[in-house]
């Protein structure tokens, strides 16, 4: 039979610090400090797998109530006492405790082995009868509440009706025999609500407290913790069942929590409070002010020494901030608890750092020790914590960008940018966003939408700007005409204060303080490094992160600023330019709105046109006259939209030139991919409602006057009708565009290399990167390859002018991973567009799918959003698949990721056993995938 009980005492335990699985995190904890010869009151711990054979069963075997009643028996001779003897009781107290900490979710019961009988034993064993009865009605009133079930209130309204009769204000003013009578109205209270009267057998008692902890695991609370902090529901509590010691005994006893350093800052000081003459219970309930722990240094100096003497040992002994709690009885030191502290981003940064230097930590083991994620804290500005902590919650969101934004509503980019320019703070709320607000999004604080998931237009270019942002917050009404916000029953009118929390994508209606980051403020050379000790050991975690990683990391960026943040922040190389993001900005828009009206004809006109000319070189006499005539007719058909379409190209190319200089001088020589357009035309135009509107207010407001204007609006919306598409995410698009539009490429590829040899004669070397999205055939990725090969040999000469490039794909359509031998013949490198893959792998869309994936996460049916998370077991298979067939084609071909995905901390780790060789995200993200992908390596260690 396998063991599920286990004793510790005496100085040795059946456990250790090894065994959280089975004895759960505090269990272990007394294992291990018992090991170590530390004062821990004895006791025993019954196993996580007993806890699920109560789920399931309703009740133990008689063969663990067995093991449990020697492992009592062998507690009572240790202590040489018997659980609730009249005499001379042993007390025990029985808590849970999971394999990770779950603080407040589950139950504790003190005090256990009280009766009618014992408390008078207990009395005169301490010549303290106030103290005895004091702990007698606290048993009660918890076994009372987590066995019995009895509402707490029930019991707080008797001992507030003895306490008012006495006139007492605290608890601690009630005498003995007023405790007595605390004790009579308990006992009423029970057999009111029961029917019965309290237990009073121990036996009887504990196999209750036991067995209400094992309930406790599955209570609301606990589960919907377990939901939030993504913990398995099938791990089971552990229950440990321990000798009591009293801090409540008078004025020479206490008990206490703390923590061998700042959790909040990292400040390497004793942190921590206590209550003299309390129990547990009363340090975290709030009903007394605990002092700090330095005071307990005057009050007991001895216990005091000792207590830092154990903690300090401990923190070696674990290479980890302890959190611990002891109890103080009669002046001699008990340790009930330790464990590895939470703490914040910024105390985890400076905790590992300093552990280093202190000689506790390898500068491995300190990678380990801070949680990527957590690096997000230390690069957006953050809310005052105790002020966030008193905020309501109004709603609730995706946490699309982290960061705390605060300022007041607005709901468009025009008054974003309006607001801003007269010294607000904005935050803009939108129903989603679109390209066009992008002058908007910029100059927010935060960003909030009503609709669109983790990959939406909101949440991609929040990421991207480093903006907090919280999308898809489906509670939350917007009246764009009367400007009017509903949340719930509140009602915001423009102008008003909300705040929002990128973070966790709570949405909170008024102003809070916020600080911005010092780590960026470095970045962006408003302090000095030198200035920063907290940048200093952000930087140094991450040169040994450096060191440790296989995969390479770089950037999502589009614009030089963006770029320039990113390089500071660690990328080397621009993982994907999203070209489109360029066509936005204000001087442009009007070319490619221009480009697009005409490129349907136009290029039509050039192919016609190309194609005669080359049959007029071969034809004579009556052909050549033919092929003449016929080259006029295509002239004045579609002469204006040829000069329409290659005049806005031409309009755009030095443009684009200039962006492109402006990436390849940022990114000092790395590799910069720029990829080639993607999106669905119909983008960068209105909406089809909003010029229908538009044309019809103008023909109202006389036609005529408006004639002009109105013929304009209505070519536009003729050209959006003909652009529409019912499944624009799967329709004319990517390569798609390029194939039928191929001047676009052309002039892009035109931008990319001039750029490249202007930069380079300047000295700065560049190395551009071509990628060709959404290919799903061979065919495509070969035709669009010819275009670029053939303006790099018009732009670069024959020997290339001293600018080395390369042209790849994305692969980001399931057949492109599917046939990735067949495109690696074609491919320079590999860049995985997981958004995509997810999207069409799981044919889910990326825009659409929020309505329903909290539910699919809420009911258990996804773990993760993939959008965030890669969905490593099934568009993962995509993934191995593609890295499989093309480099079984192409040795060594270089493949990389540029999706979302790219900075996610679990989906990092699966690229890393992939065999990628770079990860792409967001600038801010950089720290995040340097940290995740060197703790992936340090996990699994894989060749260069
Ligand atoms: C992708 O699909 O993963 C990708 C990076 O491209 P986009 O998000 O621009 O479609
Ligand atoms: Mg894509």
């Amino acid at each position: 039979m396998t063991q599920c009980v286990y004793f510790f005492g005496g100085g040795k335990a059946d456990g250790n610090k090894d065994m959280k699985d089975v004895l759960g995190g505090k269990g272990a904890g007394l294992a291990e400090m018992t090991n170590a010869g530390l004062p821990v009151p004895p006791g025993f711990t019954i196993s996580t797998a007993a806890c699920n054979l109560f789920q399931q069963r309703g009740a133990l075997t008689p063969e663990i109530e067995a093991e449990s009643d020697r492992a009592l028996a062998r507690l009572e001779s240790l202590m040489g006492k018997t659980l609730g003897a009249p005499a001379n009781p042993l007390l025990v107290s029985v808590r849970s405790g999971a394999k990770f900490s779950m603080p407040g979710m589950m139950d504790t019961i003190l005090n256990l082995g009280l009766n009618d009988a014992s408390v008078l034993g207990l009395k005169s064993r301490t010549r303290n009868g106030r103290f005895a009865k004091d702990s007698y009605r606290r048993f009660i009133q918890m076994y009372g509440n987590v066995v019995l079930g009895i509402d707490k209130d029930a019991f707080e309204h008797e001992l507030s009706a003895v306490k008012k009769r006495a006139r007492a204000k605290a608890d601690v003013d009630l005498g003995e025999a007023q405790l007595d009578e605390v004790i009579l109205r308990f006992k009423a209270v029970v057999k009111k609500q029961t029917g019965g009267p309290f237990p009073q057998g121990p036996r009887e008692q504990l196999r209750g407290a036991r067995d209400a902890v094992f309930k406790s695991w599955m209570n609301p609370r606990a589960v919907t913790y377990r939901k939030l902090n993504d913990i398995p529901h099938d791990l089971g509590t552990a229950v440990n069942v321990q000798s009591m010691v009293f801090g409540n005994m008078g004025e020479t006893s206490a008990t206490g929590v703390g923590f061998t350093r700042n959790p909040s800052t990292g400040a390497k000081e004793f942190y921590g409070e206590f209550l003299q003459n309390a129990q547990g219970e009363d340090v975290v309930a709030g009903t007394r002010t605990p002092h700090p722990i330095a005071d307990l240094a005057k009050v007991m100096p001895a216990a005091y020494k000792q207590l830092r003497e154990i903690t300090t040992r401990l923190e070696r002994h674990y290479k980890d901030v302890q959190d611990f709690e002891f109890t103080i009885q009669d002046n001699k030191l008990y340790m009930l608890q330790t464990r590895n502290g939470k703490r914040t981003g910024l105390a985890a940064v400076h905790i590992a750092v300093d552990m280093v230097q202190e000689g506790i930590l390898t500068p491995r083991e300190a990678l380990m020790k801070v949680e990527p994620q957590a690096l997000d804290q230390l690069l957006h500005p953050i809310f005052d914590p105790s002020a966030r902590a008193k905020a309501e919650v109004a709603a609730k969101g995706l946490p699309a960008s982290p960061g705390a934004a605060t300022g007041a509503v607005v709901f468009t980019a025009d008054d974003a940018v309006a607001w801003t320019a007269k010294g607000k703070r904005v935050v803009l709320v939108r129903m989603e966003t679109v390209p066009d607000d992008i002058h908007g999004m910029s100059v927010a604080q935060g960003i909030l939408t009503a609709t669109g998931g983790m990959t939406s237009h909101a949440a991609v270019v929040g990421r991207q700007m480093g903006k907090p942002s919280v999308v898809g917050c489906g509670s939350l009404q917007i009246d764009l005409k009367a400007r009017r916000l509903h949340v719930g029953k509140s009602v915001l009118a423009e102008g008003d204060p909300i705040s929002i929390d990128g973070a966790t994508g709570d949405v909170i209606l008024k102003e809070l303080p916020t600080s911005p980051s010092e780590v960026l403020q470095v970045v962006a050379g408003k302090l000095k490094p030198q200035r920063s000790p907290l940048y200093q050991k952000f930087e140094k975690l991450l040169g040994w992160a450096d060191e440790a990683r296989r995969l390479g990391v770089r950037a999502n960026a589009d614009i030089p600023r963006d770029a320039r943040i990113a390089f500071a922040f660690g990328a080397r190389g621009i993982g994907l330019c999203r070209t489109e993001h360029m066509f936005f900005a204000e001087d442009r828009l009007r070319h490619v709105v221009a480009m697009i009206l005409a490129a349907a004809r136009g290029q039509r006109g050039l192919d016609l046109r190309s194609r005669l000319r080359a049959r007029l070189q071969e034809a004579k006499g009556h052909q050549a006259a033919e092929l003449r005539r016929e080259l006029l007719k295509v002239e004045k058909e579609h002469g204006e939209a040829i000069a329409a379409y290659t005049g806005a190209l031409k309009k755009l190319l030095p443009m684009q030139r200039a962006d492109f200089a402006g990436l390849f001088r940022e990114m000092r020589g790395t590799p910069v991919t720029i990829r080639t357009l993607d999106p669905p035309l119909h983008e960068f135009l209105p909406k089809r409602e909003e010029l229908m509107v538009e044309i019809a207010t103008l023909k109202a407001k006389g036609a005529s006057r408006n004639a002009r204007t109105i013929a304009a609006r209505e070519k536009l919306l003729r050209a959006v009708e003909e652009l529409h598409e019912f499944n624009p995410m799967l329709g004319h698009r990517g390569c798609r565009l390029g194939i039928t539009y191929p001047e676009i490429t052309r002039m892009q590829a035109r931008a990319i290399f001039e750029a490249a040899l202007q930069v380079s004669k300047k000295g700065t070397p560049v190395k551009p990167e071509v990628m060709i999205p959404l290919v799903g055939h061979v065919e495509e990725l070969r035709r669009q390859k010819r275009i670029v090969l053939e303006v790099a040999a018009e732009v670069l000469g024959k020997g290339g002018s001293g600018v080395e490039f390369t042209v790849g794909t994305m692969i980001e359509v399931p057949r492109g991973a599917l046939t990735a031998d067949e495109i690696a013949r074609e491919a320079d490198f590999f860049s995985f567009g997981t958004n995509d893959l997810t999207q069409m792998g799981f044919g889910l869309s990326r825009d659409d799918a929020g309505k329903f994936l909290g539910y699919y996460q809420e009911h258990g049916i996804l773990d993760k959003d993939p959008f965030v998370s890669l969905d490593a077991g099934g568009v993962g298979q995509l993934v191995e698949i593609g890295v499989k067939k093309g480099r079984a084609a192409k040795p060594g071909l270089k493949i990389g990721v540029c999706g979302e995905h790219g900075g996610d901390p679990a989906s990092i780790h699966f690229f890393h056993g992939a065999g990628l060789d770079y990860v792409s995200c967001s600038p801010y993200r950089v720290p995040i995938a340097r940290l995740a992908a060197a703790q992936a390596q340090l996990e699994k260690p894989s060749g260069d």
